[in-house]
């Protein structure tokens, strides 16, 4: 001890005689000095835990209150030993890194709280509280004694992390768990696996139970479940130690692997679990059976975040659930994939109908006869900005569920209406040729279809003979109602009707003859078996069955005043085979594949 404080105010700024021993005494020195003696007995019988420590971190004096504290009442003096070493400063580099400021006086104050071990054996928590003394080389460490309290904090935590149907952790701790897992299993070389793995569990019709019998059988179905899977937990125990369960929210329950080993652990867990709730539930005299479906993702922790792995949980959970329930189902990352896309495409379709991402090809039409070009069919693409093209079949079922095909489809009428003008007013020396347009289910049901051709008629100066409309037969069956009518009014227009995709629905010849239909368009489903088996080495061989019903279809239509047009063509077998049926137009990769308007243009000029 050096420095002597010149008019001290306070007894927490006494420094001790440098000849203390284990407690402040009143030395000669104390007596020369009446009012540090008088602080001196104050720090000594003060109630509050405190150490002085010199700068290097020896301590140079313990009070009472402090010895009691850590070592029980006449227990070995304190001071000598290592203030960082008694109160735990040193184990973690933040702590020991400030602790080091305070003695250096570089750094004012520093607060931590210690779970200390008690000479008797038992633990105290204590709050510690590190700041120099001013004018004293000496910093003072005042404790407080903060077990009852928590004690206290500790039971509210568990009140708060738990649920009280299941006595399970909840969604709060769960995440907590996953998070320390994340963050811990990042670490590489604590001989942990660095993976984890996660079962999500949703019991199938639990609404059905609460509604039935009562939120009170709910409740005690769930704490049954609880139990049963608490129970598989601690089956699966391993290694690195017992799955969290947790419930997560109504019917909705987790099981955490902390340190996984691979996905055939997470898949024999979901299995156990799966077998365990099997089992009928008794819940006093109510015999209940129950099933679950889960959803099993188990993937290395680098890289994963809680949101990623909860949110690929939920989906495998999903599907889990859309493939039939009962049942677990392990993340596929391809599926979820394509779902991305999907989900990508369909939120992208409307802003790229304004941004004019979309294209048209046209396919010839030619006539089998002598392979005129008569017609082309629009066929739509979606330049996407990160997908390339996209072929039709990728987008138009989305088109169609969102509703956005409405406006896509006028889109496509306009442009090929207006490209069909264009054609014929670019060659007027041959014969015009049609463009066949495909419309949806939807734009016939939900637009005005007749007034939007009426209007695009018109605009473009096209006749409405040079228009044909392609309708599946589920989009004009089934109603008397309003599409019929739309038919009609397009038919008495001028404009003719085509079914696409013949004999893939109802093939309903008798019905179709009764609307203002002129085409059928023949799937290419049965062209594809309608090979020549004469033809050597040409493909699969010829399905007799299917010669006989396209036969058979083509004299019906045409005995009903129908034109036939065949899909796909594209072989010359199979052509051939098609003229002499009777077939009246071809389409398919023999003639062309769907070209931009320009080769069309080229064609014409050849002609
Ligand atoms: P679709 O109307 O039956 O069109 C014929 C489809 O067969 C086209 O596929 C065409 O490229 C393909 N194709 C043509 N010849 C051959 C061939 O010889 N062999 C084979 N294997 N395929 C051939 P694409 O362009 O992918 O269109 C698929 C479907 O998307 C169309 O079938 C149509 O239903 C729909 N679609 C196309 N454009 C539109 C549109 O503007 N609006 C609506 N609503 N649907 C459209
Ligand atoms: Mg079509
Ligand atoms: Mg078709």
């Amino acid at each position: 001890m050096s420095a002597q404080p010149e008019g001290p105010t306070t007894a927490a700024e006494v420094p001790p005689p440098a000849s203390c021993p284990e407690i402040l005494t009143q030395s000669d020195h104390a007596r020369e000095r009446p009012a540090q003696a008088v602080h001196g007995a104050a720090f000594l019988a003060a109630p509050q835990p405190m150490l002085l420590a010199d700068r290097n971190g020896l301590i140079v004096g313990a009070n009472t209150a402090a010895l009691t504290l850590l070592r029980g009442e006449g227990s070995e003096p304190l001071v000598g030993l290592i203030a960082a070493e008694l109160l735990d400063l040193a184990s973690d580099p933040r702590t020991w890194d400030a602790y080091r400021e305070v003695l250096r006086g570089r750094q004012a104050r520093l607060g931590r709280t210690r779970r200390l071990k008690h000479a008797a054996g038992h633990s105290v928590w204590v709050r510690i509280t590190v700041s120099p003394v001013p004018g004293a080389d000496v910093v003072l460490l005042s404790l407080s004694d903060i077990d009852a309290h928590r004690d206290l904090q500790a039971q509210l935590r568990h009140l708060r992390m738990h649920d009280p149907v299941t006595r399970l952790p909840n969604r709060a701790l769960f995440f907590e768990r996953l998070a320390c897992a994340l963050e811990a299993g990042a670490y590489e070389g604590t001989g942990a696996t660095g993976r984890v793995g996660l079962c999500y569990l949703d019991l199938d019709g639990f609404k059905a139970v609460n509604d039935t019998l009562g939120h009170h059988v709910g409740d005690r179905l769930l704490a049954a479940v609880a139990e049963r899977l608490t129970h598989c937990a601690q089956l699966a125990h391993h290694a690195t130690g017992t799955p969290l369960v947790a419930r997560l929210g109504g019917d909705e329950f987790a099981l955490l692997v902390e340190d996984s080993t691979g996905t055939e652990q997470l898949s024999d867990l979901a299995e156990a679990v799966l077998g365990a709730l099997r089992e009928p539930f008794d819940l006093s005299g109510q015999h209940l059976v129950v099933s679950a479906s889960i959803g099993v993702v188990e993937r290395q922790v680098a890289g994963t975040s809680t949101t990623g792995l909860m949110q690929a949980a939920d989906t495998t959970l999903y599907w889990a659930k859309a493939d039939g329930k009962a049942r677990w189902t392990l993340f596929d990352p391809e599926r979820n994939a394509r779902r991305m896309t999907r989900q990508v495409l369909s939120a992208g379709l409307r802003p790229a109908v304004e941004r004019g991402e979309f294209v048209l090809e046209y396919q010839p039409l030619v006539r089998l006869e002598d392979g005129g070009l008569r017609g082309v069919e629009a066929l739509v693409r979606w330049r996407h900005p990160r997908f390339g093209l996209l072929t039709p079949n990728r987008f138009i079922g989305l088109a169609e569920e969102d509703g956005s095909i409405v406006q896509l489809g006028r889109w496509v009428l306009e442009t090929a209406c207006r490209q069909a003008r264009e054609w014929q007013l670019a060659h007027p020396g041959v014969p015009p040729v049609f463009v066949s347009v495909n419309v949806a289910v939807r734009q016939v049901w939900d637009s005005d279809l007749v007034a939007d051709v009426a209007r695009i008629l018109d605009e473009t100066q096209l006749a409405p003979e040079l228009l044909q409309l392609e309708l599946t037969e589920s989009a004009v069956m089934g109603s008397a109602g309003r599409p019929l009518q739309a038919l009609r009014d397009l038919s008495d227009m001028g404009v003719r009707i085509a079914i696409d995709d013949f004999g893939t629905g109802y093939s309903n010849l008798a019905y179709l003859s009764r609307l203002p239909v002129s085409v059928l368009k023949l799937d290419g489903a049965f062209v594809r078996g309608f090979q020549d088996g004469a033809g050597a080495g040409s493909g699969a061989p010829e399905d007799p069955a299917d010669a006989v019903i396209v036969e058979a279809m083509v004299q019906l239509a045409h005995r009903l005043g129908l034109t036939v047009t065949a899909e796909c063509v594209e072989t010359v077998e199979q052509a051939d085979r098609l003229r002499r049926i009777g077939c009246d137009t071809g389409q398919g990769w023999l003639y062309s594949r769907p070209v931009a308007a320009e080769r069309i243009s080229v064609l014409l000029a050849d002609r």
